[in-house]
């Protein structure tokens, strides 16, 4: 038995003996499933948003670990009362809050599979066919996405999965800003600078800040409700040219496919024209609205990538894998492995010398690497290209469905256009209510109350977000388990909510 020393050979708690006894396993695995089938059956009894106050886990749970072990049975029970009542329920068909984590039952064996084969891929050697299923599953998806061969490794390019959309940028904007040092000389990194709008992800900020951009180099170029709110090559170009004057080296611009904020699109083609007559790394961020592109009909929204030298998006958010998962493709590899490489001797072997692997350690920020490849394989294998449009096209005809119903009532107002599945709205204010303050300024207050009374209601969770000064209420549908009957209930939640703030505000109680 080893090396585990007699204390747990004689507890007679009933836990195994071995930390990984192959009927133990299957036992407590056999439970776990069927505690999370339940979940999932049952999930619409919880209320959608967490309702526990901050600090909530510790008056639940002793100071200290256990000495001796405890019973699976005794864990469990524990986290039915203890731990669910402080998940705020991301798999809930009322989930229409930030953007979804959609789960699926192909990415749920694939990640199961991933962790009990527990291999840590870091070059290829170390596990031949995480390597190499990855390289096929990145050429497959990107061709879904027709992307242009020259990101694919069947053209001179290459994908790789990373943890988050954060990670892939910050990997490219590493890669970009040494292949630019290298021309230029180290000493220039103060000059460089990188380019997002005023939409664009805080991940592209937060890169900038660690890759060692100065931060007085990081443009935020500012949107306007009149290209509803998507990056003008026009605002570029000037944003660009005065950096030049300044003496400054534009280096990274990052356009969104799909803003965080209101799924804005900015556009790729002619944006990527201004970068390339400067020379800047044109890293597109498609996190959530990526997905959608499988499907002809959405295709437009990245025409113009092939002139880009990236493009990412997050496979966890909108296509049935469970976190993390962003998909990453490049047109130059070895700019990625020569920024990120390294070679210490305990890790030097024959395949990689052949030059004929690739050793997804250079191509990411850490060593260690998740066999992420195996959960998409079985999402892209289980559901095929057809359902997973399908799934897609489901969502979106709830979105628009959804926006159909705030457009009827006039005393909504849809406030940026629908472009994949979330819808963007808010409540009017009634014309006179008699309070202070500019309209705009009252319609905000209005529609911050209405959210915080239909969330904390459980029954569905939306989340806001501002935009060119409009708070707004973002509906956004995605949650696997999202049916018709749950939009409408949403619709009507909404009204109700909607209907007793104003009838409140009428009889002058608000
Ligand atoms: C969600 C999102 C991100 C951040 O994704 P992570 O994987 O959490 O880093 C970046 N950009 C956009 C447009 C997003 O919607």
């Amino acid at each position: 038995m080893g090396s585990l020393g007699t204390n747990v050979l004689e507890n007679n708690l009933g836990c195994g003996l071995n930390p990984l006894d192959p009927e133990e396993f299957r036992k407590h695995g056999h439970m776990v499933i069927d505690f999370l089938a339940d979940y999932y059956r049952d999930i619409e009894k919880y209320p959608v948003r967490s309702q526990v106050e901050p600090g909530y886990l510790k008056k639940c749970l002793p100071d200290t670990a256990p000495y001796n072990p405890e019973s699976m049975e005794t864990i469990m029970k524990d986290i039915q009362n203890h731990i669910v009542p402080g998940l705020t329920h991301w798999q809930s068909p009322n989930y229409f809050a930030y953007f979804p984590s959609s789960g699926s039952t192909a990415g749920f064996l694939g990640e199961m599979l991933s962790t009990g084969f527990n291999v840590v891929g870091f070059n290829w050697m170390s596990s031949p066919a995480a390597t190499e299923l990855e390289t096929i599953v990145m050429d497959w998806l990107g061709k879904m996405l027709k992307l242009p061969s020259s990101f694919l490794f069947s053209g001179n390019g290459g994908g790789v999965l990373q943890g988050t959309t954060c990670e892939a940028i910050l990997c490219t904007l590493t890669a970009a800003r040494d292949r630019k040092l290298n021309e230029i000389g180290r000493e220039n990194i103060g000059r460089l600078v990188v380019y997002g709008s005023d939409q664009t992800h805080c991940a592209l900020q937060k890169a900038a800040q660690i890759a060692g951009i100065n931060p007085s180099n990081f443009r935020a170029v500012a949107t306007s409700k009149k290209t509803n709110f998507g990056l003008s090559p026009e605002s570029l170009r000037t944003a660009i040219a005065k950096d030049l004057e300044s003496g400054l080296v534009p280096l990274f611009l990052c356009p969104t496919v799909g803003t965080t904020s209101s799924t804005a699109v900015d556009p790729i083609g002619p944006l990527c024209d201004v970068a390339k007559e400067y020379g800047l790394w044109v890293h597109i961020d498609a996190a959530y609205a990526g997905s959608a592109c499988i499907c002809p009909e959405f295709r437009h929204f990245i025409d113009g990538v092939e002139s880009a030298d990236s493009f990412s998006f997050n496979a966890h958010k909108w296509f049935f894998t469970t976190l993390d998962c962003c998909c990453l493709w490049v047109k130059d590899p070895s700019a990625l492995v020569k920024a990120l490489s390294t070679n210490p001797e305990y890790l030097r072997n024959k395949a990689t010398e052949s030059k004929q692997v690739v050793d997804y350690k250079d191509w990411q920020i850490a060593l260690s690497r998740r066999f992420r490849s195996m959960k998409l394989w079985m999402v892209l294998r289980t559901y095929g290209v057809a359902n997973l449009r399908n799934f897609l096209r489901t969502h979106v005809k709830m979105a628009k469905h959804f926006e159909g119903l705030v457009a009827m009532d006039k005393r909504f107002e849809i406030v940026v256009p629908r472009n994949f599945a979330m819808v963007c709205f808010r409540l009017l204010p009634p014309a006179d209510d008699g309070e202070n303050g500019s309209a705009d300024d009252r319609a905000n207050e209005l529609n911050r109350k209405l959210l915080e009374g239909i969330n904390s209601s459980g029954r569905i969770y939306m989340t806001h977000a501002v935009v060119g000064g409009t708070y707004m209420i973002r509906f956004a549908v995605g949650a696997t388990l999202t049916e018709d009957r749950h939009v409408n209930l949403a619709w009507k939640v909404a009204k109700e909510h909607a209907d007793s703030m104003l009838n409140s505000m009428a009889n002058g109680h608000i």
